[in-house]
């Protein structure tokens, strides 16, 4: 999982999947090539390039049953790429 560095604060945060796929969503609908994300940290406005973006976008898993299952939790920050 890929980080975001708020360039106001420098805070370092990552994004959920929800949050990802949401951004993805949305830029499709606009056709805009950046996604303003709220920094947690001083609520500065993020651009998030779109190809970030698609690096974070889970890889589509045709098998797994348990992960729709999932409630929504924080994604996991040590996660290797
Ligand atoms: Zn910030």
């Amino acid at each position: 999982m890929r980080g975001v560095r708020c360039q106001r604060c420098g805070h370092m945060f990552s994004l959920s999947v929800d949050q990802v796929v949401a951004a993805l969503d949305r830029l499709a609908e606009k056709s805009e090539s950046h996604y303003g994300v709220e920094c947690p940290r001083c609520r500065h406005l993020v651009k998030v390039p779109r190809g970030d973006l698609e690096r974070m976008r889970p890889r589509p898993v045709e098998s797994s049953a348990e992960a729709t299952a999932m409630p929504t939790s924080p994604a996991p920050s040590e996660t290797p790429e």
